[in-house]
């Protein structure tokens, strides 16, 4: 099976085509499969914004789609950036920008309150244009400084047992984090649905 994904995010494609392969999955970006445009993503919730992105694609191909909207929640900061974790800096801020503003925001809290989650909300819209949504998350906490060279975004900052998920391969990565998470649910659905 083939699905389209409403994102041009070359990290989240990767990822989601890696997670989804063992289920027999492939997985094209929307630029590929000719959707080549930016959705505002306008909503106050995952679920609303991964609902957004889904809909314009599915809207302008007709064809089964998944969205991921995703961010990261630090329960220090009252659970910002949530779903501003993309522009939570500035919209022309890099990966780094972002981390670096949130360990400045931390500074001063002790290790015992740093927790945090990364969560992520797929939507699917099947080949009826009936929507379905999963949601996967994962549990950790900030640390104090970046360390890992692999992933995007926050993982140089987000700990998960002893390591940085940017200290992590991609199939480390890939068997905890919430994208993992919400796709093996997402393919639970199809494979019971079939
Ligand atoms: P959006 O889903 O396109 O709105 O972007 C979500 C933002 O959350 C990304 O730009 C990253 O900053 C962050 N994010 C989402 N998933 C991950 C992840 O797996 N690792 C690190 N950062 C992530």
């Amino acid at each position: 099976m083939c699905v389209i994904l409403a994102s041009n995010n070359k990290n989240k494609l990767r990822e989601m085509a890696q997670i989804l392969m063992p289920f027999g999955m492939e997985v094209i970006s929307q630029r590929d499969a000719g959707a080549d445009f930016e959705v505002e993503e306008n909503g106050t919730t995952f679920r609303e914004n991964a609902e957004i992105k889904a809909m314009a694609v599915y809207e302008r191909l007709n064809m089964p789609v998944i969205a991921d909207d995703s961010g990261l929640v630090v329960d220090a900061l009252g659970g910002a950036p949530g779903v501003y974790s993309h522009r939570f800096a500035g919209e022309n801020a890099s990966d780094r920008d972002r981390s670096l503003k949130i360990l400045s925001e931390l500074e001063n809290v002790p290790d015992d309150k740093r927790s945090a989650r990364f969560i992520c909300e797929i939507c699917y819209i099947d080949e009826s244009g009936e929507k379905h949504f999963f949601t996967g998350s994962c549990e950790g906490f900030i640390g104090i400084e970046e360390r890992g060279e692999n992933g995007f975004g926050y993982d140089p900052i987000f700990c998960y047992g002893d390591k940085t998920l940017a200290e992590m391969t991609d199939d480390e990565k890939n068997k905890i984090s919430h994208r993992g998470n919400a796709l093996r649910l997402f393919s639970k659905y199809l494979k019971e649905k079939n």
